[in-house]
């Protein structure tokens, strides 16, 4: 916390980082939701023109991806935590068995940085009188120990994004009437992925126009894959 007083430059960037990594990993899955529940619901569209079979499908599809993009990022998350927790708490412990080493080991990575020998040992120095533990934690492991992201929240922002994502498509292919339905939907599906990829490759900084190409022709892919699957698996058991 003490970082956000005397570098407030700094701090702002981090926090903005932050933002940014949470706002792109939304838009990544909302962009999961809409293409696995696009392929979902236009392949049961390729089978049945029975829109309650359609529903029922998209709504089982939304409720199970979306639980199992929440339980994947959960379990992920937890462990990544766990193995910081851990790292944290080797380095506490060396901390209080050898801080003539540790403070030898600060000295050596900001010397690695480029600072000279007597400005890094400086610098490792002050850092320790403050507090060692966060000094160790964020240069020699690259962890903020405040700031370790919860298993929950980011379980929930999964669960969110995808099933804001997935409901693009099972409303635009429940609405409209049977005949221009899987168009409808793909249509849809083809909007709403230009976005995403619009947004993931600002957030990115990446080449906008590939980006969405790419992502869009996935999708696209991922429906007419499904589609005839559907229309013919509907044939063969219908
Ligand atoms: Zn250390």
């Amino acid at each position: 916390m003490s970082a956000v007083s005397e570098h407030p430059g700094e701090a702002h960037h981090e926090d903005l980082g932050g933002r940014l990594n949470w706002l792109r990993a939304g838009v990544l899955g909302a962009n999961d939701g809409i293409v696995s529940m696009a392929g979902l619901v236009v392949g049961v569209a390729g089978a049945t023109t029975d829109v309650r079979a359609i529903l029922t499908a998209g709504i089982a599809g939304l409720v199970a991806g979306a639980l199992s993009m929440a339980g994947g990022e959960y379990v992920s998350v937890s462990t990544q935590r766990d193995t910081e927790r851990a790292a944290i708490q080797l380095e506490r412990q060396e901390l209080e068995q050898m801080p003539e080493q540790e403070l030898d080991e600060l000295t050596a990575i900001y010397q690695k940085r480029g600072l000279s020998p007597e400005l890094a040992r400086r610098v490792a120095e002050e850092l320790t009188a403050k507090d060692p533990l966060r000094a160790h934690a964020e240069a020699e492991l690259n962890i903020d120990p405040d700031r370790l992201t919860s298993p929950w929240q980011a379980a929930w922002a999964s669960f969110l994004a995808f099933t804001i994502g997935g409901l693009l498509p099972v409303i635009a292919i429940a609405l409209p009437p049977v005949e221009v339905r899987v168009l409808a939907c793909g249509a849809a599906v083809v909007a709403g992925l230009v976005l995403t990829g619009w947004t993931a490759a600002r957030l990115g900084s990446a080449p906008v126009a590939r980006a969405v190409m790419r992502n869009v022709g996935v999708g696209v892919l991922a429906m007419l894959v499904t589609y005839y699957v559907g229309v013919v698996f509907g044939i063969t058991v219908g």
